[in-house]
């Protein structure tokens, strides 16, 4: 079925077209000036002092706990609110991952009571999401992490721009990984970027993200070096040019698109604050954010009376989505010892709304009026 408003919309025109072409006639497609520069650009924009572009921010967050040195043995505090990757990643360097509930409908990042309940002398490092584009805890994470000794690495694939008062989100702890997958803020089809302001740590992501070699090909077709070394196990993550000239296009675009969405935000905001029976996470946040997704938590529902409400929307030809489903529900991490409430309780009531630069008023109030005739029907 094709839905009238969908739940994204991509942010392209023709100057993503125009930046793919100048790059295939460049004759340069593979990782080059046009990563360098995407970089460039996004260290300025986000004020940290190194950014390593990838291939996906799948790769971002297995490349951090790489280069932290975390492995076999050790344990890894995140939340199971979130996309799989997240998790995933810690499995990767078969580190052990400790699922942390989150704090409230109201405020869906990982817990600082359950980082302190679930911290022991394994644990390494703590994962935190910012969900939607909204802050964690940071202040209270990351003076807990110091205190323990522990890595912060931040997915703040939600997150581009987003602030944390006055900082941006991705630059305050050790270790921040972005996404630009297709529906991201910034989309480039696949892609990511590692960020950090420890000059060792990213002079180690340079080499894991192409095979641990020394030189790059782009340098030896300059003739800038002829060999190469290979001095650590790496892999392949490197981003393309071709990928890195749309990044630079949508890093340009990002905090124009990302004042529509905070109008968009203000609009639903305004139809549906009153409402009692559902909860808008964030509602009293005031730092500046990318509003990535506009989720909503129903209050005293059941995962039933959500389905039916969601059916009831797409039939009005809205998309909706869920964010998301418990990582530690899926098959492969199903094990009885995990008590995350909370988490279950989003997983099975929420809604997510769509959202998006070009989202217009009357839109909606449509999405609003559907949504609130549905509630009465079902709630
Ligand atoms: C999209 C996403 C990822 C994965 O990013 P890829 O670039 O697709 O690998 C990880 N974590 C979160 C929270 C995401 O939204």
């Amino acid at each position: 079925m094709s839905f009238t408003i969908p739940l994204f919309k991509l942010n392209f025109d023709e100057r993503e077209e125009e930046a793919v072409l100048e790059t295939i006639r460049s004759k340069w497609i593979s990782t080059g000036p046009r990563c360098a520069d995407f970089e460039d650009r996004f260290s300025e924009l986000l004020n940290v002092d190194y950014s390593v572009s990838l291939a996906n921010c799948t790769g971002a967050l297995h490349l951090a706990l790489a280069a932290l040195d975390i492995s076999e043995g050790d344990e890894v505090l995140c939340p199971s609110l979130s996309f799989a990757a997240t998790v995933n990643s810690v499995r990767y360097v078969n580190a052990t991952p400790v699922f942390c509930d989150v704090s409230s409908a109201s405020d869906p990042t990982i817990s600082l009571e359950e980082i302190k309940a679930k911290v022991t002398d394994k644990t390494k490092a703590i994962i935190v999401m910012h969900f939607g584009g909204y802050a964690c805890a940071m202040d209270e994470i990351l003076t807990f992490a110091k205190e323990s000794n522990i890595y912060v690495i931040e997915d703040a694939c939600h997150a581009p721009l987003s602030e944390y008062k006055g900082e941006k989100l991705g630059t305050l702890g050790d270790i921040g990984c972005f996404s630009f997958f297709s529906n991201k803020n910034i989309s480039t089809g696949e892609g990511g970027m590692l960020v950090t302001n420890n000059e060792d740590t990213a002079k180690k992501i340079r080499l894991l993200r192409s095979h641990g070699m020394t030189t790059m090909s782009y340098e030896r077709s300059k003739g800038h070096a002829t060999r190469y070394d290979i001095v650590e196990l790496g892999y392949n993550y490197r981003m393309d040019d071709i990928r890195a000239s749309i990044g630079i296009v949508q890093l340009q675009k990002l905090p124009g698109d990302l004042i529509k969405r905070t109008e968009v935000r203000k609009n639903y905001l305004s139809h549906l604050s009153s409402l009692t029976e559902i909860t808008i996470p964030f509602a009293d946040r005031t730092d500046f954010s990318s509003n990535y997704i506009f989720p909503i938590v129903l209050n005293d529902s059941t995962e039933e009376k959500r389905d039916q409400l969601r059916d009831y929307m797409h039939a009005q030809g809205i998309q909706t989505s869920v964010h998301y489903p418990s990582i530690h529900q899926f098959s492969i991490y199903q094990d009885d010892s995990h008590q995350l409430p909370i988490t279950e309780y989003i997983s099975g009531n929420s809604i997510t709304l769509p959202i998006y630069g070009s989202l217009t008023e009357k839109e909606v109030e449509f999405i609003c009026a559907t949504l609130k005739s549905g509630l009465n029907e079902f709630y």
